[in-house]
């Protein structure tokens, strides 16, 4: 049933496209998108709806520095007809020495973490595509009017974020003169955080070992020879404790 399946990556997402042999007859195609770094663990479905009648997907995918390999896989659902693509296999670009050096690199700098200067914490990568939360927005003019939304928590985007991923990272605050707040404390607003993975992007929000939780402004990525190795989040934001990301 599959003619062909092209896997392109972009800077943060994933661009998948299909071609059907007998693309022109008559009826409702759908499909689905399957995942998996390791095919013999099976694969995981990355769509949420059905994609119907379109034969082209994007996916938000981080850039994965603990793998070599990504593998997809198509199915079609037509006439109540099942038809499943074989997996296809998507090498990253760089060469095995360039990405064995990286990996070591990662290795060292993630062990320095784990023994030393880091902390674990998790990422919440927000959702930038996908279906548009209808139950903060106003129906004529389409803007968000509560922000305080449980249903994509203030990102217009159902859901809002992907679920938590939990990594290493080091967090310095890089603003040495405190602020006060409403309620007289002192609290530093700015944060230097560096992680290596999963890649980050403005408007991802990190959550530190203390459930505080920083807003991602603009990213500095480390590369060697064409691989990120780390990444400099400069000015991360700290969250007011009473923003709706801190019911997530
Ligand atoms: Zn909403």
């Amino acid at each position: 049933m599959f003619e062909s399946i092209w896997i392109i990556p972009k800077t943060d997402t994933l661009v998948i496209q299909w071609e059907l042999k007998n693309q022109s007859e008559p009826g409702n195609y759908f499909f689905n998108i399957y995942r998996s770094e390791n095919p013999e663990n099976g694969f995981t479905k990355v769509n949420y709806y059905p994609i119907i009648n379109d034969f082209k997907f994007e996916f938000p995918f981080f850039f994965p520095i603990k793998t070599e390999r990504l593998f997809i896989q198509i199915e079609l659902i037509f006439n109540e007809k099942k038809y499943l693509s074989n997996p296809q296999g998507m090498w990253y670009t760089l060469k095995r020495d360039q990405f064995l050096l990286a990996k070591e690199i990662i290795r060292k700098k993630e062990l320095y973490r784990r023994e030393k200067t880091g902390q674990q914490v998790q990422v919440l990568k927000r959702k930038t595509f996908g279906e548009d939360c209808q139950d903060c927005r106003d129906k004529s003019s389409g803007i968000i009017t509560n922000s305080r939304c449980l249903s994509c928590y203030g990102t217009g985007k159902l859901g809002g974020y992907y679920e938590k991923i939990n990594t290493l990272a080091e967090i310095t605050d890089t603003q040495s003169v405190l602020v006060p707040t409403e309620v007289g404390t002192m609290e530093p607003r700015v944060a230097m955080i560096s992680l290596t993975y999963p890649m980050v992007s403005k408007g991802d929000v990190i959550i530190d070992k203390t459930n505080k939780r920083w807003f991602v402004n603009s990213v500095v990525r480390q590369i060697i020879r064409g691989f990120p190795v780390d990444q400099n989040l400069r000015d991360a934001k700290m969250i007011p404790p009473t923003d709706i990301v801190y019911e997530i």
